[in-house]
C-alpha cells in the first residue's frame, strides 16, 4: 500500500488544488455586517434600550431586567433577519481556546406549542456545565457551577459555519463563588485599574481627561501547510509541531520568502479568511510573507485592548476553520519546525485619552512633552520592577522553544528606546543629586516630538532583538507566543502600569506638598524613576551571549523554562500587586499558577508520547526494512565474489543505521521511564520541573538520531512527509 506521504505528494502534483481567489468586494461594504454594532443597535432598539446599552458600554453601568429583555429582543430581531437559529455565550476559559455551547432560540410552551425565544436572562447570564474546564482547584467538581455573564463592551456577533449561523454573546466566565475562570475577567479588571491610575496622572496636565483606554495592535504570525501532507504527520495532528524532521537542503538562508509575493493558493486562503474577519468587524490591515518558508503574518488596525483580544482569539478560530476549505492547515504553534524561525505575536501597546491624545506619542508643547515623558518613564519603571511577571505572562511549553533561540527575544526582559530617547533620559539622569528648579525649565522644553517621529517611525532606529521596544508612539511587546491569548500578557502589562502610575502620583504629590511647583515635582520623580530602572534599558544585540553576561551582572532575571518562570505569579510581591489592583485574590492567583503548570505538563506529556510512538512504529520499521535490504545486498555481493571492496560502503551504512536505531531506542526507553517517575510526583510545580528536566531533556537526543536515520534510509521507505515537502509544496 502506498504511504499517506506519497499519496499526498501525488495528489498535490497530479491534481493541483484549484485556486479560487475571491473577487474584490469593497471592504467597507461588508465590514462589521455580522456585528451588532452601535449603529445596528440604534436601528433595532428603542431609545430607552439603546441608551441603557450605551451607558453600560461607556461606564459599565448595570442593565436591569426590563432593559435586558428589550435589548435581547432587539438582538434576536436582528439575528433572525440574518437567518440565525441558535445563540451561544462565547467565552475564553483557561484551556487557551474559546468555548461555546449553542442553544436554539426554539423552545416549547406549556401547551406544547413551539416558540422562538431569547429573553434578557438568557442574554445576561448562563450556566454552562463547567465541570470540565480547568479551575485549578477553585471549584470542586461536585460544585460544578460556573457562570457566563455578558460583556457589553465587546459587541455580539454572528458566527457563520457552513450554512449554520450562531449569535455569539461575548461573556466572562466565573465560578459560583465569583472567582474568575477565564482570561477576560482579569483583563477587564486590569483595564479598569489602568484607566483610573492613568486618569489621575493625566489630571496633572489636562483636567479634561476623564478616561484612558489601553490600545492593542497584535501581529499574528503563522505557518500554512497542505492538509494532506500535515495529516500524514501524527505529530502535527496531535501537537501542532513536528517533533522530527531533518532540515531541508534549502531553509530560510536565502531569505527569499520574506516579503516575497504570496503563493497563489495561500493568497486565496488569506482573501477568504480576511472576508470572514471583515464581516466580524476585525479590522485587518496588513498581510505578508514572513522570514521562514511557508510562514506568514497578518495584523489589524489597533483597537481597545479588550476588543483587540477578542478579535485575535476569534481570528485564530476563523483562520483554522477557513483553512479547511482550502485543504490547508494553519499552524499557530510557536515552533512548528526546527531549524527555521518560530512564530510570535507582537503586542503593540499604547494608551489613549478621551481627548484624543496618545500618551506614548511625544507631545508638541513643553506641557504635553512632560506628559509623554511621565508615561514613557513610568512604563520603563513598571517593566523594570515587574520583569519577572512579564516573563511569566508569556511562558508556555510552546514559547520555550522560541525564546532565546536566536530568532526571538531572549528570556531576559529588557527595553529598547532608541538613541535619541536614551540621550534624553541620560540628560535628565545626570542631574542626580541636584534638584530640579526653575532654571531647569529648559529640560521641560526638550524638542522630543521633532526628533522621534523621523528616527523611529521610519524603522531605521529599530532593534529587532529587543523583547520590549519603543517604536515611536507605542511599545511593542515582542515575546508573546503566536498561539497565546494576548489577555495573559495584557493583564500583566496593564496591571503593572496601573500600579506604577498610582505610586508615581503618590510620589509626586509628596513633593508638591513640600511646596514644590508641580512641573518640578514631576521632573524630580521622573529622574528618580530613571535612576531606579535604567538597568532594564538595553540598546545592543539581544541575541548575543555578551548580553546574557551583561544582564547577569545587572541582576536582571533570565529564566529559561516555563515551570520556573511561572513562580513569579505566586511571589509575595505578585500577590500584593494583584490584590492591590483588585485583579486576582491570592487563591485565584494560586489556581492560575496551578492551571498553567498543569497545562505545561500535559503539553510535554503529549509530545513525549507522540515521539515515543512515532519512533517505535514509524521510524524503527522503516529503518529496519532498509537495513534488511542492504544486508541482502551484501550477502548477494558476497555470493558473486565481490565481498571485500564493494560491500564496504553498504556495511558502513548498516552499521550507522544500527547505531542510530540503538541510540534512539535507548533514549525513548529512558524518556518513558522518566515519565513514569514524573507521573508519580504529587506537587504540580515539582512535576512540571521533572517533565522539563528529565522528560523534555530526552527530546533532542531522540530527534538527533531520527533525523540522521531520515538521511540514511531509502526515501521511498520513509513514511513521514519531509520538511522539504511540508515547507515547499502547496
Ligand atoms: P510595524 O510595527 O510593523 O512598523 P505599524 O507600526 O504600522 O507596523 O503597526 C504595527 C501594529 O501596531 C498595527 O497593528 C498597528 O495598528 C499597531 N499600532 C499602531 N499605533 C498603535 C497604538 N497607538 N496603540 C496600539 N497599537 C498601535
Ligand atoms: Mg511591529
Amino acid at each position: 500500500m502506498q504511504s499517506l506521504r506519497f499519496k499526498a505528494i501525488h495528489n498535490l502534483t497530479a491534481n493541483p488544488f484549484s485556486v479560487d481567489v475571491k473577487g474584490s468586494t469593497k471592504i467597507t461594504q461588508i465590514f462589521g455586517e455580522n456585528v451588532f454594532t452601535l449603529k445596528t443597535a440604534r436601528e433595532f432598539l428603542s431609545d430607552e434600550a439603546y441608551k441603557s446599552l450605551l451607558a453600560s458600554i461607556k461606564s459599565g453601568s448595570k442593565i436591569d431586567r426590563k432593559m435586558g429583555d428589550q435589548i435581547s429582543a432587539g438582538l434576536k430581531g436582528w439575528a433572525e433577519k440574518k437567518g440565525v437559529t441558535h445563540f451561544t455565550h462565547w467565552f475564553q476559559p483557561l484551556t487557551g481556546a474559546t468555548a461555546e455551547k449553542h442553544d436554539s432560540f426554539f423552545t416549547l410552551k406549556g401547551d406544547g406549542g413551539a416558540l422562538e425565544e431569547f429573553d434578557g436572562a438568557a442574554l445576561i447570564q448562563q450556566e454552562p456545565d463547567a465541570s470540565s474546564f480547568p479551575s485549578g482547584g477553585l471549584r470542586a467538581t461536585f460544585e460544578a457551577r460556573g457562570y457566563t455573564a455578558w460583556d457589553p463592551s465587546s459587541p455580539a456577533f454572528i458566527m457563520e459555519i457552513g450554512q449554520g449561523k450562531t449569535l455569539c454573546i461575548p461573556t466572562i466566565f466565573v465560578s459560583y463563588t465569583g472567582e474568575s475562570l477565564d482570561t477576560k475577567t482579569p483583563l477587564l479588571k486590569a483595564l479598569v485599574a489602568l484607566d483610573k491610575a492613568a486618569v489621575d496622572v493625566c489630571q496633572y496636565f489636562d483636567k479634561n481627561v476623564t478616561e484612558v483606554t489601553a490600545t492593542l495592535g497584535w501581529e499574528q504570525e503563522y505557518f500554512v501547510v497542505d492538509a494532506s501532507l500535515a495529516n500524514a504527520r501524527p505529530d502535527l495532528v496531535m501537537t501542532g509541531r513536528t517533533v522530527f524532521g531533518h532540515a531541508p537542503a534549502k531553509g530560510q538562508q536565502l531569505e527569499d520568502h520574506y516579503f516575497a509575493s504570496i503563493p497563489e493558493r495561500v493568497y486565496a486562503f488569506m482573501r477568504d479568511y480576511e472576508e470572514e474577519a471583515y464581516k466580524l468587524g476585525i479590522p485587518l490591515r496588513t498581510r505578508h510573507n514572513e522570514v521562514a518558508p511557508s510562514q506568514f503574518e497578518c495584523a489589524p488596525i489597533f483597537e481597545s485592548v479588550n476588543l483587540a483580544v477578542d478579535h485575535n482569539t476569534l481570528l485564530m478560530d476563523v483562520m483554522t476553520r477557513v483553512a479547511k476549505r482550502h485543504n490547508l492547515v494553519v499552524l499557530l504553534h510557536e515552533k512548528p519546525f526546527a531549524g527555521i524561525n518560530g512564530s510570535g505575536k507582537h503586542n503593540n501597546w499604547s494608551l489613549a485619552t478621551n481627548t484624543g491624545v496618545n500618551l506614548l506619542g511625544p507631545g508638541k508643547t513643553p506641557k504635553t512633552n512632560l506628559m509623554f515623558l511621565a508615561f514613557f518613564v513610568n512604563t520603563i519603571k513598571a517593566v523594570h520592577d515587574y520583569a519577572d511577571l512579564l516573563r511569566a505572562s508569556i511562558a508556555s511549553a510552546g514559547n520555550d522553544h522560541r525564546l532565546g533561540a536566536n530568532e526571538a527575544p531572549p528570556a531576559i526582559i529588557s527595553i529598547f528606546i532608541g538613541k535619541y530617547l536614551t540621550d534624553v533620559l541620560k540628560q535628565i539622569e545626570t542631574r542626580v543629586g541636584q534638584k530640579f528648579d526653575e532654571q531647569d525649565e529648559a529640560m521641560l522644553k526638550l524638542d522630543i516630538h521633532k526628533s522621534i517621529p523621523e528616527l523611529m517611525l521610519d524603522n531605521t532606529d529599530r532593534n529587532r532583538t529587543s523583547p520590549f521596544a519603543f517604536t515611536g508612539n507605542k511599545f511593542e511587546f515582542r515575546a508573546v507566543g503566536s498561539s497565546a491569548n494576548c489577555a495573559g500578557a495584557m493583564t500583566v502589562l496593564n496591571t503593572i502600569m496601573a500600579e506604577t502610575l498610582t505610586r508615581f502620583k503618590i510620589d509626586v504629590d509628596a513633593v508638591i506638598e513640600k511646596g514644590e511647583k508641580k512641573e518640578i515635582a514631576i521632573m524630580q520623580i521622573i529622574q528618580k524613576y530613571i535612576v531606579e530602572s535604567k538597568d532594564v534599558l538595553f540598546e545592543g544585540d539581544g541575541y548575543s551571549d555578551k548580553w546574557e553576561q551583561e544582564a547577569k551582572k545587572r541582576g536582571l532575571p533570565n529564566v529559561k523554562t516555563t515551570p520556573l518562570a511561572l513562580d513569579a505569579f505566586v511571589t509575595d510581591k505578585a500577590k500584593k500587586l494583584f490584590e492591590h489592583n483588585k485583579i486576582y485574590s491570592h487563591s485565584e492567583l494560586e489556581a492560575r499558577h496551578e492551571i498553567l503548570l498543569e497545562n505545561y505538563v500535559k503539553k510535554v506529556q503529549i509530545e513525549a508520547r507522540v515521539m515515543g510512538d512515532l519512533a517505535t512504529n514509524h521510524i524503527l520499521p522503516s529503518a529496519i526494512k532498509y537495513q534488511n535490504i542492504l544486508i541482502q545486498n551484501i550477502k548477494g555481493l558476497k555470493e558473486i565474489g565481490l565481498a571485500a571492496t564493494a560491500s564496504e560502503n553498504q556495511s558502513q551504512i548498516v552499521e550507522k543505521i544500527s547505531e542510530h536505531i540503538n541510540a534512539m531506542s535507548t533514549k525513548v526507553e529512558e524518556m518513558i521511564e522518566a515519565r513514569k517517575v514524573a507521573n508519580e510526583i504529587t506537587g504540580t510545580r515539582e512535576k512540571a520541573i521533572a517533565y522539563c528536566d528529565t522528560v523534555k531533556s530526552c527530546f533532542d537526543d531522540i530527534r538527533y538520531n531520527v533525523d540522521k536515520l531520515e538521511l540514511l534510509v531509502d526515501d521511498k521507505l520513509w513514511e513521514l512527509p519531509k520538511y522539504r515537502e511540508l515547507l515547499f509544496l502547496r
